[in-house]
C-alpha cells in the first residue's frame, strides 16, 4: 500500500474518533509486513490519563490479529468541520511502534497543502529503550 492510500486509511478512520473532551480526532493506519492494514482511533476518557491514541490503538489491533512486524504507520488529526491535518505520533506512540517495528518503521502524515510527509522511526525516536536494556 503506497503512502498516499495509507493516509487515506487513516483519514477515513478519524471520523469514528470518541474525542468528547479535546475536540482533537486522530485517525491512524498501521500496515503489517505481510501488507495487512489496521486502523485505530482516539479513544478519550472522562479520567484523561486513561484516553488511548490511535496509534497504538491500530497497533493493538495488528497485534490481536498475528500480523507483526509492523512497516508503516499512517496518522492525521483534525477537529470537527476542518481538514485532517499532519501530526507525528506523540513519545509514548513513538516507543511502542518501536516495539513492534523497530527504527525502520516509516511513519506518513500530511503536510499543509495536504501532501505526504514520511520520516523513519529512528529519527523520531533516537536511542529507543529497547529489549536489550532490560538486561
Ligand atoms: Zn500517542
Amino acid at each position: 500500500m503506497s503512502p498516499e492510500e495509507l493516509l487515506a486509511k487513516a483519514v477515513e478512520a478519524l471520523e469514528l474518533a470518541y474525542a468528547p473532551y479535546s475536540g482533537l480526532r486522530v485517525g491512524a493506519a498501521v500496515q503489517s509486513a505481510d501488507g495487512r492494514v489496521f486502523c485505530g482511533v482516539n479513544v478519550e476518557n472522562a479520567a484523561y490519563g486513561e484516553s488511548l491514541c490511535a496509534e497504538r490503538n491500530a497497533a493493538g489491533s495488528a497485534v490481536a490479529a498475528g500480523a507483526l512486524p509492523l512497516v508503516a504507520c499512517a496518522v492525521v488529526a483534525g477537529r470537527e468541520g476542518s481538514p485532517p491535518r499532519g501530526v507525528w505520533p506523540c513519545g509514548a506512540c513513538r516507543q511502542f511502534l518501536h516495539e513492534l517495528g523497530g527504527d525502520g518503521l516509516r511513519v506518513y502524515t500530511l503536510t499543509g497543502d495536504g501532501s505526504v510527509k514520511e520520516a523513519v522511526l529512528a529519527d523520531l525516536l533516537p536511542r529507543p529503550f529497547g529489549v536489550e536494556d532490560l538486561g
